[in-house]
């Protein structure tokens, strides 16, 4: 279980977001720092510290949260995207309730650094 982050404070109301889609599942909101023309978050209600933590319980919720990506990025004007999932401090995670970026709106080099 995630402890208290500032992705759970989203969830329970106590910090405002800008909200772009939600469902049972998942809310789906703009990152706060935007690193491209369009980059939003997609995060579980459930609250998954990162991807090392999911088990085989959560596939059906994993698959959600990758079609709401697209979902909401056709929603965003997106012909083209990145969907990112950092797992790990070292892999740039910093807020520790599972979510992935959609990143969109200009080209994107590869490889990420
Ligand atoms: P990470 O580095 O963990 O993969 O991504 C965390 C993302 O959350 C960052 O892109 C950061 O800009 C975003 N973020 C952090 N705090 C907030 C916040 O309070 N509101 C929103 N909308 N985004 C946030």
């Amino acid at each position: 279980m995630a402890d208290k982050t500032i992705f759970s404070q989203i969830l329970n109301g106590e910090i405002d977001c800008d909200e772009i889609y939600q469902d049972k599942k998942c809310l789906v909101f703009k990152d706060i720092d935007p690193q491209a023309p369009v980059h939003f978050l997609i995060i579980p209600r459930k609250p998954l510290v990162s991807l090392k933590e999911a088990t085989d319980a959560d596939t059906e919720l994993l698959g959600h949260l990758l079609l709401v990506s697209a979902k909401v990025a056709k929603q965003e004007g997106l012909e083209s995207w990145r969907t990112i999932i950092n797992s790990g401090a070292e892999a740039g995670q910093t807020v520790f309730h599972l979510h992935l970026h959609v990143l969109g709106g200009r080209s994107l080099s590869w490889p990420p650094g």
